[in-house]
């Protein structure tokens, strides 16, 4: 046996498994990071269907990892479809609690088997993947569980048991999906004020009573109380009543984030480690290029997530918007952003904005967001986006999609000051004149120097040695998984 390995069996060995999508991944790859740099020895889980996705957008040696940082894959439970498209929400929720547990712990056992790699000493896993604790308490390990959406969103889905109780699920009839009765207040979510029913996550719209999504959720967030701790991609100063309210809910849970802003500190740019990626599209990086021709604060970044689709006429509606805006803009449509179809960009759309705009279909997101060219950010609110978003100064036209992605831009808005909302009926005008609004007018410049006010106090919970995420992962590290 040489040395080398000598040092590997004496490394705390960590298994970090995401929820298989993009918004859940990049989060749990950047904790991961973290801990690798914290002297774990790190396994990264991935579905076999996002592990192609990875090959292709990042090269077919991206996933052959580091001695010490190794990548392994599990069945995702569906059956084999085309690569390269963002898989169904529920369906896939439904299919992971049902049939991963088995390959994951015969993953478990077949690391455990080895003489190579230390044995397994912990489990970081995503919050609605809670089968992954039956395999923890089965080997006696501790096991943290990350919930990638934002404080709001998880507390409200910590509270959907309560809106079944209260009667205000399911929905009595489909009338109750449009009218007045998404203006119900929501008052009884502790810590959570000025609510009404439009504000919580989307999953409750619905009038079926067996509805997959509301079920997950409430048997996921009930089996969190199971794990040894809970992690969240946020900080103290931006989530601190919330988060208070939840310690007496759930086990210890501690704020971690922005991880993007930690995981920059700790980790070197150009190393090994900084290199792995988890992008499953391939990144455009030529606009970075492009936006540092441009002057400070000048570009509308436009970009929607992983998930979001939209109508064909939304994205016109849309584009004509930003086009008569006159503003620069760089926006990013997935080839499967609209429902059903290719998206199709107006000739004429392209003509009129021809030298004041750049489309791309994937973008390395988190530069573009910090570069000084981009003043604001028309976005769909997903938890990631929204808090890359705040941690870069940049205010927001908020468009939210679906899941909490209301509850978020509902905070953005009204509680953080960093937001403004547009219809969900999207209309060519109000797009011109909220983006305007955002980039020129006066409430726009208010919510960026409020952004900026957040994006300081995101520096400062990352700082060395006394930043309230800092010394919050290092409890995570030495009392939970090291110590637990
Ligand atoms: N992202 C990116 N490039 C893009 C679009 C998105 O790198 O062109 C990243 C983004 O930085 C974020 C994640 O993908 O980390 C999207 O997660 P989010 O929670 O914002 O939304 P979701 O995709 O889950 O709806």
């Amino acid at each position: 046996m040489g040395s080398h390995v000598v040092c590997n069996v004496q490394k705390p060995h960590v298994v970090c498994i995401p929820y298989p999508a993009q918004g859940h991944i990049n989060p749990m790859l950047k904790v991961a990071k973290l801990l690798h740099a914290k002297g774990f020895h790190v396994t990264f889980v991935n579905t076999i269907y996002n592990h192609k996705r990875l090959l292709r957008s990042r090269g077919p040696n991206a996933l052959d990892g580091l001695p010490s940082f190794q990548f392994e894959a599990i069945p995702d439970g569906l059956p084999e479809t085309e690569v390269d498209a963002t898989q169904d929400i529920p369906t896939l929720c439904e299919s992971t609690m049902k049939n991963c547990l088995t390959p994951f712990k015969e993953l478990l056992r077949q690391i455990n088997a080895r003489k190579d790699v230390p044995p397994i000493s912990c489990i970081v896993s995503d919050g609605v993947m809670s089968f992954t604790l039956d395999a923890a308490e089965e080997l006696g390990l501790p096991e943290v569980l990350f919930w990638t959406p934002s404080a709001s969103g998880v507390m409200a889905y910590l509270h959907f048991y309560l809106f079944i109780e209260k009667g205000l699920f399911p929905f009595e009839d489909e009338s109750c999906l449009t009218n007045e009765h998404l203006d119900t207040s929501i008052d009884w979510i502790p810590s959570m004020n000025n609510l009404k029913l439009k504000d919580i996550p989307t999953f409750i719209r619905t009038t079926n009573p067996n509805d997959i999504m509301v079920n997950i959720l409430v048997h996921e967030t009930d089996q969190s109380k199971r794990a040894s701790a809970i992690i969240l991609n946020t900080f103290d100063d931006l989530d601190h009543d919330i988060i208070q309210a939840m310690q007496s809910i759930l086990p210890p849970v501690y704020s971690i984030g922005p991880l993007h802003l930690l995981v920059n500190r700790e980790i070197e740019e150009g190393t090994e480690t900084e290199r792995l990626g988890s992008n499953l599209w391939r990144e455009e990086t030529e606009c970075l290029d492009w936006l540092d021709t441009k002057a400070q604060n000048s570009v509308v970044y436009v970009n929607f997530g992983s998930i979001t689709v939209m109508t064909a006429k939304q994205l016109v509606e849309f584009a004509w918007g930003l086009a008569t805006s006159r503003k620069e803009f760089l926006w990013v449509i997935r080839p499967d952003l609209v429902a059903g179809e290719e998206a199709v960009i107006p000739t004429e759309f392209l003509t009129e904005t021809e030298g004041r705009r750049m489309l791309l279909s994937w973008c390395p997101q988190e530069k573009v967001l910090s570069h000084p060219a981009v003043g604001g950010f028309l976005t769909h609110n997903g938890w990631n986006s929204t808090l890359e978003s705040i941690s870069a100064g940049v205010p927001m036209v908020c468009w939210p999609f679906f899941a909490e992605q209301q509850t978020n831009a509902k905070y953005c808005c009204d509680e953080w000051g960093v937001g403004m909302e547009i219809g969900e009926d999207v209309k060519r005008e109000e797009v011109e004149a909220v983006v305007r609004e955002l980039m020129d007018g006066e409430k726009g410049k208010k919510l960026r120097e409020k952004a900026e006010e957040w994006r300081r106090l995101a520096e400062k919970a990352t700082e060395h040695p006394c930043g309230s995420s800092v010394v919050n992962f290092k409890m995570v590290v030495d009392k939970i998984l090291i110590g637990g």
